[in-house]
């Protein structure tokens, strides 16, 4: 039980209109797939929400298809500054209906509705806008102004319409078209924001969305009239398209997993240090890839910082994700459930000592108190292997070099959070982590206009800013 006791707040879900069954989103139009299908599941529930089409590979060819004559003969011809007012008209258009997709996702996906709706569907809009302004100005870019052609994108579950519009933005931007494929569990926003492109009077096939799994992601992956292909998620598949790829001439971009250290020094400003530890690991339910899950604290105040961390994991609200209090929503899946509780039993196995928050878990649906380990060790599976949960490792060290060496000493490289009130010591650690991204002071920072990416296993390529034009130009890198 919280000490602290509120009225439940729950979001109107009368706003949102979910369909029995859904078709695939193909040249403009909604039609129904030639596969099989699946069902959709709130995971706060487990209430089934709808039955999906789950494209298979004549699908694909057809998506395929529609996106090659679209990119050939409107999208790509089209000079930047028309391209721009169609984004720009996408970007309006999700603020008007924020409310309804933030209640959207939040149903579809678990997560509470004050991140739904303060940081993912602001974030979405912000970045059509920002990209909306590089159409007419591609070159300025450093890259040139000639588009790939047909982008096939792939993304996860933890921030679908945010992954999905770091994705569509910049490709569209820069004169690409794109067949893209949510995530099994979560394709609900990908399949409302196509009804977005059809009020926008997108022209038909410049955006495809294939709902489907991982074989749907394949045959985009490796259909040969994709000319680039972007995909966030796992290290694992990453790997498996990596290799799909290596004998042809696509581009490509992948973004990976991570483990990211969350670096407290000694002179750390304590409340807000802690604070950024419980954002750094416990927004989104820890389903963040650049989510802080090791702490590395300097000795000297790992005991104070434990103390003042636990009592704040005691005031977190678990529970109901259209409650506008609740901070820790449901673990997107069974299936996410299970590998969170494997490695963190684990992690109990291993010696390493497990607390978890008292808090009262709903008996349906699939939750996951916010827990701690301490007295963790480098080798843990739990400090190396990403748990993609609310799950956190605290580890020590003594000096700067140690803490460097510490966070360091991962296969992943996504980002990393450094606490300190000097900041020649920012300067000087920040500039020896080998991580995409570096906090200072805060955690979990977006904004369209800053690069995001990773090095190692953590995948390459960026995403955001000008850098993320690289991706979709013929002038680029990735
Ligand atoms: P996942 O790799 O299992 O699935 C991601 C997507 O790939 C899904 O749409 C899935 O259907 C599809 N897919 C599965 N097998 C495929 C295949 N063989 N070919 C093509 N597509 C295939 O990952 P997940 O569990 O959905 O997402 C969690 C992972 O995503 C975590 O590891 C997380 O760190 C990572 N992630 C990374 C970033 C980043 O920017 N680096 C952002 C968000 C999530």
């Amino acid at each position: 039980m919280s000490i602290f006791e509120y009225a439940p707040a729950p979001e109107s879900r009368a706003v949102v209109d979910i369909k029995e069954s859904y078709g695939l989103f193909v040249n403009g139009e909604f039609t129904p797939g030639g596969g099989a299908s699946f069902k959709t599941v709130n995971p706060a529930t487990e209430e089934v929400l709808a039955e999906v089409a789950e494209a298979d590979a004549a699908d694909v060819d057809r998506a395929v298809k529609a996106a090659r004559k679209a990119h050939d003969k409107v999208w790509g011809p089209m000079p930047g500054r028309e391209r721009a007012k169609y984004l720009y008209r996408i970007a309006r258009i999700i603020q008007e209906r924020s409310r309804e997709l933030a209640v959207l996702e939040s149903i579809d996906n678990g997560k509470p509705i004050k991140e739904s709706r303060d940081v993912d569907v602001p974030t979405v809009a912000a970045h059509f806008f920002y990209y909306a302004g590089w159409a007419d100005k591609l070159e300025h870019s450093g890259y040139g102004s000639t588009p790939l052609g047909v982008a096939g994108q792939v993304i996860p579950w933890n921030f679908p319409l945010l992954m999905l519009a770091w994705k569509i933005a910049p490709a569209l931007a820069c004169g690409n078209t794109v067949v893209l494929k949510p995530a099994e569990t979560t394709p609900l926003t990908a399949l409302l924001f196509a009804e977005i492109c059809q009020q926008a009077d997108l022209p038909p096939g410049v955006v495809n969305i294939l709902t489907g799994a991982g074989e749907t992601g394949r045959a985009i992956v490796e259909h040969p009239g994709v000319d680039k292909v972007a995909f966030t998620g796992s290290t694992e598949v990453g790997k498996a398209i990596a290799r799909a790829v290596a004998s042809t001439d696509k581009r490509v971009t992948l973004e990976l997993g991570g483990k990211a250290a969350n670096i407290v020094f000694d002179d750390a400003p304590m409340d807000q240090a802690v604070e950024g530890i419980v954002n750094g690991i416990f927004f989104n339910q820890g389903h963040v890839c650049c989510a802080g899950s090791r702490l590395l604290v300097q000795e000297s105040v790992a005991e104070e910082v434990l103390e003042r961390l636990k009592r704040r994991m005691g005031t977190l609200r678990v529970g109901d994700p259209l409650d506008k209090n609740t901070d820790v929503g449901a673990i997107n899946s069974a299936a996410q459930l299970a590998r969170i509780r494997e490695l963190s039993d684990i992690g109990e196995a291993e010696g390493a000592e497990r607390w978890s928050a008292p808090c009262d878990l709903p008996s349906t649906g699939y939750w996951f108190a916010p827990t701690l380990f301490t007295g963790v060790s480098q080798a843990h599976r739990i400090a190396r292997e990403e748990i993609f949960g609310p799950v956190l490792s605290m580890l020590t060290f003594r000096t700067p070099s140690e803490a460097v060496e510490k966070a360091n000493n991962t296969p992943y490289g996504l980002s990393a959070g450094i606490w300190t009130e000097k900041g020649s010591r920012i300067l000087e650690v920040a500039g020896q982590l080998r991580a995409g991204v570096v906090w200072a002071n805060t955690f979990n920072k977006f904004d369209p206009t800053s690069p995001f990416g990773g090095y190692k296993e953590s995948g390459y390529g960026r995403e955001g800013g000008r850098h993320g034009l690289a991706a979709y130009l013929k002038g680029g890198q990735a």
